[in-house]
């Protein structure tokens, strides 16, 4: 079963994902962890996307998807996988379903996060994960890259029917029941 945890940041997807993880028995696949991995490490991908990142600039489709590609090559990610942050533009996503299409697998379900844009501010500038994206200046950026190059994918997947709305604001364990319900 593969599902997309989708929001804009601040959202809770990294959160909800590993809930939806543990109490699935699903594999949890973040770009944008994988990134910051990378970046860590110094890896060639890593010195290349470190800027764009700080600047809460979207990484090239052909990075993100070769990346994506890669990485499940993993048998592990047979059993399905929850997918954080990925895919977050209209390419991305054909390309994703043709990617999974190749292995015989499908998107099951698209849970979208929806809270409102003032409390999005707040979670992230309070959050204090050390992210070096995280400054006033990366979270107006980010917001404005979502709502111009990811909240297409609502749409793609909408007329897939796959799309599932969630109230994003309440506690964890409430959003997660809303998620749980949505999946049945
Ligand atoms: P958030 O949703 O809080 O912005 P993420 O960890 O999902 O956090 O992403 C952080 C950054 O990593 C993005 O702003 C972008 O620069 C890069 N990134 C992550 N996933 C993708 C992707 N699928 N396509 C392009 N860039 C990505």
């Amino acid at each position: 079963m593969n599902i997309i945890i989708f929001g804009p940041p601040g959202a809770g997807k990294g959160t909800q994902a590993a809930l939806i993880k543990e109490a699935f028995n699903l594999e949890h696949l973040s770009t944008g962890n994988m990134f910051r991995n990378a970046i860590k490490n110094e890896t060639p991908v890593g010195l290349k996307v470190k800027s764009i990142m700080d600047a809460g600039n979207l990484v090239s489709d052909e990075i993100v998807v070769e990346m994506v590609d890669e990485e499940l090559k993993d048998p592990k990610y047979d059993k399905g996988c929850i997918f954080d942050g990925f895919p977050r533009t209209v390419a991305q996503s054909e390309a994703f379903d043709n990617l999974l299409a190749d292995k015989g697998q499908n998107v099951k379900a698209l849970i979208a996060l929806e809270v409102p844009e003032e409390e999005l501010v707040r979670r992230i500038l309070s959050r204090g994960q050390g992210r070096t994206d995280d400054t006033e200046e990366g979270v107006k950026n980010r917001l404005k890259v979502y709502h111009n190059e990811t909240a297409p994918v609502l749409a793609y997947y909408a007329d897939q029917g796959l799309v599932k709305s969630i109230n994003g604001v309440g506690t964890v364990d409430e959003i997660f029941d809303r998620i749980k319900q949505a999946l049945g």
